[in-house]
């Protein structure tokens, strides 16, 4: 129990709400709050130009649909907005070793049973020599490949979209204001607290304005003015596991038709991003500063990019961890402030939201609860570490040892979590999905295999079909795909007739 929340009869109600910091983060609270409870609150939004945005993250995961869909977003509006293109996954390039490729898609593969998922049905496919690869039996997966895509009937084509960050973040705030969010221009040069409980009660401005609140929103990014500085909650830095700790970000013309995925390609101390959008591709390169140098890092980048620089390189230095409560007293962090793994599975913006669904959930009216702070920061934790071990997992299991990076990677401890994973999976090839985990069995299944781990067995529900009936469930469920796949349109003929935007 934290000494700093007040006992029943001080509880103040929540009505002014201070959000600090306007990047993708800041926005996307102000838009949340102002569209699902604005008509209570008092919502205002101070960002410094001068200080800008990290100017990052433009790869998200089907989830942001859902955020769209709770602020009944206009996808095509907001895609036009954005210059946004679709993305049916990650192609991972050069992980497992140089030269062997896969893709993470977003789709379900195959049709499970229910005592067995697809894998082993696979599995046993792979041994009798009758199946094909394991992604031939994912529609958005072969899309991918075949750079085509098209909205389906049902949802029957899990994606998610490439945005232009600085874009997206001018949309929501036109959005937010529209709900009457107010937004204020100025740098915070002090947080005040009050002595007694330690709770924020204001911001001083540089023009020496006080922005008073009930509740702050941390969103000033990696400097975490209010969490870090303030409230001082302690980082859980993860550095041991994860090594990468350093970006360098720039963005060039596009110089063919956008891809429907994100490129992921190891490099000897990191990996190299391609995000295609549809007026440029975003780039960069995120690198272990133990195993190789900014110098040796843009030089790479820059020997790996298609297409002309539009931007200087920018180099961004991170630590990957999280902090130990992301809600403390009254002040909540969302976005950078909270922590930062890493890009490769373009889990923070969906971090963001996450944050803003449970901060709504739990939205202290009558005043905070320490119960529901812990159960806030139970449930944030919770989700972080389970994609802390799957981003871990892309590096841990590979047979690259060709540099001292690949080979401090192979040879780290993992987390027992992970650990357990592997093993049940190697054994086995089960594997379990508790509930309110992001990643799904198939995302697991997928950049397992990918990595190189081939199960020692399947589950003996497969071995229950004979070979003529096995071939044919496996060959029904290819040529389905394959089928659905060849009367799609080329992505980027799709992305110009639905949102398209001038090249620049
Ligand atoms: P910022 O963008 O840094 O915004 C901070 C805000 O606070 C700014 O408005 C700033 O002006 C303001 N501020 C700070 N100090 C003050 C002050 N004193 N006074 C007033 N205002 C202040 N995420 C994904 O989901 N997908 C990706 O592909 C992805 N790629 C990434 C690649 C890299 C290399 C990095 C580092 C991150 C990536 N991310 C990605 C994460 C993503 O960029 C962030 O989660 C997202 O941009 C949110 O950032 P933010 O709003 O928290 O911080």
């Amino acid at each position: 129990m934290q000494a700093n929340i007040p006992d029943p009869q001080q509880r103040k109600p929540i009505r002014r709400i201070v959000i600090a910091g306007g990047g993708t983060a800041g926005w996307m609270v102000a838009a949340g709050l102002s569209k699902s409870l604005g008509r209570r609150l008092d919502i205002r939004l101070i960002e410094s130009d001068d200080i800008g945005t990290v100017g990052v993250g433009e790869a998200t995961i089907p989830t942001l649909m859902n955020f769209h869909s709770l602020l009944e977003i206009n996808e095509q509006e907001f895609m036009a907005a954005t210059a946004a293109t679709f993305k049916l996954g990650i192609s991972f390039e050069n992980w497992r070793a140089p030269g062997q490729d896969y893709i993470h898609s977003f789709g379900l593969t195959g049709t499970d049973h229910w005592m067995a998922g697809f894998q082993h049905f696979w599995h046993k496919g792979r041994e009798r020599a009758l199946a094909g690869d394991y992604g031939d039996y994912c529609l958005e997966l072969k899309a991918a490949q075949a750079q085509r895509f098209a909205h389906l009937p049902r949802n029957g084509m899990n994606y998610a979209y490439h945005l232009d960050a600085s874009r997206y973040a001018k949309f929501l705030r036109t959005f937010a204001e529209s709900f009457g969010v107010t937004r204020i221009e100025a740098k915070i040069d002090q947080v005040q607290t009050d002595p007694a409980s330690g709770d924020i009660t204001a911001l001083r401005l540089d023009s020496g304005t006080l922005v008073e609140g009930d509740l702050f929103i941390d969103c000033t990014g990696f400097r975490a003015l209010l969490i870090g500085g303030a409230m001082q909650v302690a980082y859980a830095d993860w550095s041991e596991w994860l090594l990468c700790d350093s970006a360098i970000a720039v963005q060039t013309e596009s110089t063919g038709p956008a891809l429907p995925y994100t490129r992921s390609i190891a490099r000897e101390a990191g990996w190299q991003w391609r995000i295609p959008l549809q007026h440029r591709v975003g780039n960069g390169i995120v690198y272990s500063s133990r195993h190789t140098d900014e110098a040796q890092a843009r030089a790479g980048l820059l020997a790996n990019i298609d297409g002309a620089a539009l931007t200087e390189p920018r180099l961004i230095r991170f630590t990957p961890g999280q902090r130990h409560q992301t809600w403390k007293g009254n002040c909540v962090a969302i976005g950078l402030a909270s922590g930062f793994l890493e890009p490769i599975e373009s889990t923070s913006i969906h971090l963001i939201q996450r944050g803003i669904i449970r901060l709504l959930q739990m939205f202290p009216s009558d005043g905070i609860h320490q119960s529901d702070v812990d159960e806030y920061n139970r449930q944030t934790s919770a989700e972080v570490e389970h994609i802390r071990d799957f981003i871990i997992l892309h590096y841990h299991v590979t047979n690259r040892r060709d540099t001292p990076f690949w080979r401090a990677c192979a040879e780290m401890a993992v987390p027992p979590s992970l650990r357990h994973r592997i093993a049940l999976f190697r054994d086995s090839g089960r594997v379990f999905r508790t509930p309110n985990e992001l990643f799904a069995e198939n995302s697991w299944i997928q950049v397992m295999l990918g990595q190189g781990i081939m199960p020692a067995q399947h589950h003996q529900a497969a071995d229950l079909m004979g070979d003529a009936e096995l071939l044919a469930f496996l060959e029904g469920i290819r040529s389905a795909v394959n089928k659905t796949v060849l009367q799609l349109p080329s992505h980027q003929q799709y992305v110009e007739r639905f949102c398209g935007v001038p090249k620049r």
